[in-house]
């Protein structure tokens, strides 16, 4: 049967400037670069005959990775439940719930509190546990997914690439992959000012969802050559100036993606080759918050 997950990647590199180019994550089936590592998850665990039919997946996320699992679940005939900080944006939960997943809230922030009780009620209840946060499949998604795509979409030489890190699978898979095409290219993260935690800040609230999830997780920082540290509130305006002079409505992460490109390129302006970067979601999701 053809399925609507058949089509999570293949998404379009768009040129945002002279030297910036964007993979466009929000054209994935669920609206977000999510896709791909709950569908490359689901897809392995299946094959290893670990999740049939009926079966329940639990998963602690921002929101985009529940709205990923919850698609796919709707999609497999499996349940899904989420478990969620309470602050992230209304649309989120909406859209968790029209997929049919059910919600489960802790406090603001607390992405710790969230994964404790996602591991505690997966091994009491026996339920499927994708551990996005530390499983090694999600950085293989992006090493084997967006990696090889942007190496057949962008024939230049790449200088950088840029992304904030929530569970760090998209900075680590797809940096390891353009590295070893493109050697000297510098990886570099993204994070919050109001929480520069891999840069040796204090956790704190923040507002660009889907990053800065207060710790490192999958992010190995000896291969992170830099961190770029971008404010809320530029991440927003310059998300908002993708979509009024760019044609890109884009969410809050991905403002902070591509300014933090741009800011690369005012620190180092002899990097040689194009800075490539992701935007991670549609700017839908956040209409109550922009
Ligand atoms: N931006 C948004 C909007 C996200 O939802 C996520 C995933 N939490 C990211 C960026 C970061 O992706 P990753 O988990 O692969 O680091």
């Amino acid at each position: 049967m053809n399925k609507l997950s058949v089509n999570v990647g293949k998404t379009p590199l768009v040129q945002i400037s002279k030297r910036i180019w964007a993979k466009f994550e929000g054209q994935n089936p669920s609206g977000s670069i999510k896709d791909r590592m709950a569908s490359y998850i689901l897809n392995d665990a299946e094959i290893k005959g670990l999740l049939k039919k009926g079966h329940t997946i639990i998963e602690a996320t921002s929101g985009n990775s529940g709205i990923a699992f919850a698609f796919l679940g709707a999609e497999r005939g499996y349940k899904v439940k989420i478990v969620m900080p309470c602050n992230m944006s209304e649309e989120r939960k909406q859209m968790l719930k029209m997929y049919g997943a059910e919600l489960i809230e802790v406090g603001a922030g607390d992405f710790d509190a969230a994964i404790k009780l996602r591991d505690e009620i997966a091994s009491c209840k026996g339920y499927f546990n994708p551990r996005q946060f530390s499983n090694p499949l999600n950085i293989e998604a992006h090493y084997s997914g967006t990696g090889v795509e942007i190496l057949h979409q962008h024939t230049e030489k790449i200088g950088a690439f840029v992304a904030g890190t929530g569970t760090g699978g998209t900075l680590m898979g797809t940096s390891r992959i353009l590295k070893l095409y493109h050697p000297g290219m510098k990886t570099v993260a993204v994070e919050p000012a109001e929480s520069p935690v891999m840069s040796g800040g204090e956790l704190g609230p923040h507002g660009i969802q889907g990053i800065g999830d207060g710790s490192k997780f999958l992010v190995n920082l000896n291969e992170v050559d830099d961190i770029v540290i971008i404010k809320t509130e530029e991440a927003k305006d310059r998300a908002r100036k993708l979509s009024k002079e760019s044609g890109l409505f884009v969410g809050v992460s991905s403002g902070a993606n591509v300014l933090g490109c741009e800011k690369l390129l005012e620190m180092y302006p002899d990097i040689e080759g194009n800075i490539i970067t992701v935007l991670s979601d549609r700017g839908e999701r956040y209409l109550s918050c922009m």
